[in-house]
């Protein structure tokens, strides 16, 4: 199995060099050269499978420079129960005859990110092997919150890997900043900048396309790379669970064989969902793809007028992991839906980047809303959902859950569609237990200390609080360093010298 970039098909590498590179010097994005078809029968395999062989029977397919040896090895250090909650790792849970939700976030970071970065570790790791270059990795990861505690999780000791995160100092929830703060690991930093999100994130990629720099880097022994969603690495492990989750379906004779199934997904880098899309590209058996989106809807009117224009407005949300304008991952949808004309994808990701705005063809119009229905809804909606979502169904979940059930019953009501629809569970709520407290009682106020917080939500909702959000009052701050945008190029150069 060869991958092409969206931008020049005609170039053609292996997966290992496709993840050690994260993206192609083009500009484009890797994407495999075709999809091998997983046939009714293999689902039926798949069916009688643990989640780690599910996850290599699904890996073998992409990965093609690996020995199974190897990706057993990869996939059963990422998904040990030391580090997962669940036994299945990917739980499904059934609401309704026709509404189930898929928990990804039984992770060490309680966070449906930990699904791809527990393994992108091991995969990166090996595949610097395979391609024969004796260099120590540095992940650099801006982030606003959950992609570098994931991160931080994936690579902690994890030989000749080092990962340096930065957030922005005011930017994250008070979880997820104590999450980082107490990171443990040998080979882990973290470090907060006074600015937001975009300061810290600039100062990232300032870094990864400073020539001094990377030679800098490289003369020390350091290779960098990163770890966020546009690197294929991080999107196949996540084709798995929905397959895994088909499976499960199957297993408890909710659905039958080859009966299609809706998937919602609470989106903003369309990593997600993309990996739903592939899977139904190899043959899984889906009707609907749901997706949602909060008060940034740019992906909602994309969908509706096939226009995408990032000239808007950037709202901060309750559901902060999907405050995105620019959904890298749709280069890849495009690209498929164009019928992979990489001339087009240029000449559309060329305009966006000098008028921000580009505009699909009628024929891909039509193609994309065959396949996808897309919504929003803002802060005060996600919090009503919440609340009926725990009355309706006596769940309770996150904020960015909430916006795919909202989504879900906008949906249900504009078309009376009753395929079973599988929901995406991406975070726990106890990750943003202020806004989940705030929506299930109005008389809850949130508490100075956030452990309290946790608590009375715990006592409101009858519900238990994950284990490593529990364990972060124990731990000690490790890393309390804030420094200016300005400084990260030289606090850099100094850590990997
Ligand atoms: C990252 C994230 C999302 C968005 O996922 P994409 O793959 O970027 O679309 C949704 N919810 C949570 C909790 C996240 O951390």
């Amino acid at each position: 199995m060869l991958y092409k970039s969206t931008r020049n098909k005609n170039l053609k590498l292996d997966f290992s060099s496709v993840v050690v590179s994260g993206i192609a010097e083009d500009g484009g994005l890797f994407v495999p050269d075709k999809f091998l078809h997983v046939s009714r029968e293999d689902l039926v395999i798949l069916t009688k499978m643990d989640y780690v062989q599910r996850s290599v029977f699904i890996l073998k397919k992409f990965l093609t420079d690996f020995t199974d040896d190897e990706l057993f090895d990869c996939a059963k250090k990422a998904y040990s129960p030391e580090k997962f909650s669940s036994f299945d790792i990917a739980s499904l849970k059934p609401l309704s005859d026709s509404v189930f939700v898929l928990e990804l976030w039984h992770g060490p970071t309680c966070a449906f990110k930990d699904m791809a970065l527990q393994l992108l570790a091991h995969l990166l790791k090996k595949s610097l092997e395979k391609c024969g270059i004796e260099k120590h990795i540095a992940v650099l990861v801006a982030t606003s919150g959950d992609t570098g505690k994931a991160a931080l999780e994936g690579f902690r000791d994890v030989e000749g890997t080092s990962v340096l995160v930065f957030y922005p100092e005011n930017g994250v929830s008070k979880i997820q900043k104590l999450q980082m703060t107490t990171q443990v690991g040998k080979n882990v930093d973290v470090c907060a900048i006074s600015g937001n999100f975009d300061d810290a994130q600039s100062g990232v990629k300032k870094i990864f396309n400073s020539a001094k720099c990377v030679e800098a880097l490289k003369k020390s022994g350091y290779l960098l790379s990163s770890a966020n969603s546009i690197n294929w690495g991080r999107l196949v492990p996540q084709i798995v669970y929905y397959f895994s989750a088909y499976c499960d379906m199957l297993k408890n004779g909710w659905i039958n064989l080859g009966e299609p199934v809706n998937i919602a997904v609470p989106t903003g880098n369309f990593g997600n969902l993309l990996a739903a899309y592939y899977a139904k590209r190899m043959g899984l058996p889906v009707k609907n793809f749901i997706c949602a989106s909060n008060k940034n809807n740019i992906l909602t009117d994309f969908i509706h007028t096939g226009i995408y224009n990032i000239n808007r407005k950037f709202y901060s949300t309750t559901s902060p992991s999907m405050d995105i304008l620019i959904s890298s991952n749709l280069e890849r949808l495009l690209f498929d839906l164009y019928d992979e004309d990489d001339f087009k994808i240029n000449d559309l990701y060329h305009k966006l980047s000098t008028d921000g705005v580009f505009e699909i063809s009628q024929e891909v119009k039509i193609k994309l809303k065959n396949e996808f229905y897309g919504g929003f809804c803002d802060d005060d909606q996600t919090k009503k959902s919440i609340k009926n979502v725990l009355e309706k169904y006596e769940y309770l979940c996150d904020p960015h859950t909430a916006v795919a059930f909202n989504v879900y019953n906008q949906y249900l009501s504009k078309t009376g569609d009753k395929t079973k629809t599988i929901i995406v569970s991406t975070a726990s709520p106890y990750k943003f237990s202020k806004t989940v407290l705030e929506s299930v009682d109005k008389n809850m106020n949130e508490d100075e200390d956030i452990f309290n917080t946790i608590e009375k939500l715990s006592k409101v909702t009858k519900t238990k609080i994950p284990s490593p959000i529990l364990q972060l009052k124990n731990l000690k701050i490790r890393f309390d360093k804030t420094i200016s945008k300005s400084d990260m190029f030289e606090y850099i150069l100094k850590k990997f010298d």
